[in-house]
């Protein structure tokens, strides 16, 4: 997944599959380097 503050690619961690407000699957995760929460949205892991 994408961190927005390394600017990188990242391996998250803690990952589960969400549901956004709008109905859409998304993923949510922390940035392995940094604790950043990450989002991956359209897409289940
Ligand atoms: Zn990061």
């Amino acid at each position: 997944m994408y961190c927005v503050k390394c600017r990188q690619k990242r391996d998250a961690q803690d990952v589960e599959n969400v549901t956004m407000k709008n109905g859409k699957p998304a993923v949510k995760g922390k940035c392995s380097v940094c604790g950043t929460g990450m989002y991956k949205i359209g897409a289940h892991a």
